[in-house]
């Protein structure tokens, strides 16, 4: 069981929230895409709003367990007081004298952020005593991180076994309800469609969702492993030598357990990996020895869109070609407009984060999908079936089952 932030003392109270601030900035350090500081802000204003004290913490990139200035949380507390319309102090650091001071002098309704956590290298070690620490300095502790959770650190995981009441904030909750109920609980048919560059880091992923889903549409680079797999010539395409095996076997289990798995029929190839490439649309049986595979085609375009729009839960996790280069995003654009299409014919759409949500922002068409995940990797680990860390630290169960120890 984990608890609902609605069902926690937050009046009166400090509550320690744990964040994915992890936002990116351009060179002069602005933030140049503030949606995981937006999607956490119905957190924030309820303990505002409750009367709570919220004292927030994130990381932000990797400086590898040293302060270091290009890593501050300045930019973000900046950006979030505007949103927020009131003042939000940056603490210099995340634990020690100066934390406390500041904190004791707060008011209820009071927003405070620490200092990027990943500046101790016990943050991402998991470390006790700095868990310890971080939980020493409020009441109630809320993790609404979903882009952290698959990680076990110590403000994700320890911080939770010291923590006097714990539960999770909306953005967390609203995560885990989209995709558990897609592969838990999906209204059929669930359609989920997989690309990105490689099959190696979604082997877990496909192997679990062909177990849930009705049908499974591949796209990306990782087609051309599976194309070779059957035998297919796929030029100088992206090839996973060491899966060509796995793939097969992937090929072999769909059919096995009579999942319908779709690979392109058609592919867009081009002579080099650049935006002015000469190109062609090519069958999937006669890709050029010369040429590379960088888009799905047409065809296969609309296949893929008449299968999604049949769909009543559609899962998407990486982008059907290199979209970032406008010749070859009409594969990665359809699946969204695909995914908007099924979305107004009553199903449930989901986005992993990553590129998939990169993509789908780039298009203009995030707001007409049911959910986009502030998480890629969390995501990806959620739909592996696999339990989150930072979900799991927050299960009820667990403080008596550690204090039994
Ligand atoms: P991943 O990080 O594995 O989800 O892969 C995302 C990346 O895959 C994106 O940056 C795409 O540009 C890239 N990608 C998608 N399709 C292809 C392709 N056919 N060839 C090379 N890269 C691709």
């Amino acid at each position: 069981m984990i608890r609902s932030i609605d069902a926690l003392p937050l009046s009166d109270n400090r509550v320690l929230l744990r964040v994915d601030f992890n936002v990116p900035l351009d060179d002069n350090r602005n933030v140049t895409n503030d949606r995981r500081i937006g999607e956490s802000l119905p957190t924030i204003e309820k303990i505002i709003r409750e009367g709570g004290k919220a004292i927030l913490m994130s990381h932000l990139g990797r400086p590898k367990g040293e302060h270091k200035e290009e890593f501050s949380l300045k930019p973000v507390a900046q950006r979030l007081s505007e949103m927020l319309q009131q003042d939000v102090p940056l603490v210099p650091d995340c634990v020690g004298t100066e934390v406390e001071r500041m904190v004791s002098q707060m008011k209820n309704g009071d927003v405070l952020l620490l200092e990027n956590l990943r500046f101790h290298p016990e943050e991402e070690k998991n470390d006790k005593g700095f868990a310890q620490g971080l939980a020493s300095l409020a009441h109630v502790y809320i993790n609404d991180a979903f882009g952290t959770a698959h990680r076990a650190h110590a403000s994700t995981a320890g911080v939770a076994e010291f923590a006097q009441e714990k539960g999770a904030g909306y953005l967390l909750l609203k995560e885990v309800k989209f995709l558990g109920d897609a592969v838990d609980n999906p209204t059929r048919p669930l359609v989920a469609i997989l690309g990105g560059s490689k099959i190696s880091g979604k082997i877990d992923v496909i192997n679990t969702l062909l177990d849930k889903c009705d049908t499974i549409l591949i796209g990306g680079a990782m087609v051309f492993t599976f194309l070779k797999a059957e035998g297919k010539e796929i030029g100088s395409s992206l090839l996973e030598t060491d899966r060509v095996e796995m793939a097969g076997e992937i090929l072999r289990k769909a059919e096995e357990e009579g999942v319908e798995l779709v690979l392109p029929q058609d592919i867009v190839v081009a002579d080099k990996f650049a935006e002015d490439a000469r190109r062609e649309i090519v069958s999937v049986d006669a890709i050029p020895s010369d040429m590379m595979g960088l888009d799905i085609g047409p065809m296969t375009c609309q296949k893929f869109v008449e299968l999604i729009t049949e769909a009543k839960t559609v899962v998407w996790n990486g982008p059907m070609g290199v979209f970032e280069m406008e010749p070859f995003a009409l594969g990665t654009r359809s699946v969204a407009e695909g995914l908007v299409l099924a979305t107004r014919n009553g199903a449930t759409t989901i986005v992993g984060g990553g590129d998939s949500a990169a993509a789908i922002a780039q298009f203009g068409l995030e707001s007409q999908v049911s959910h986009v995940s502030t998480g890629g990797g969390a995501s990806l680990k959620f739909l592996e079936g696999k339990e989150l860390p930072g979900v799991k630290a927050l299960e009820e169960q667990n403080i008596e089952r550690l204090n039994g120890e």
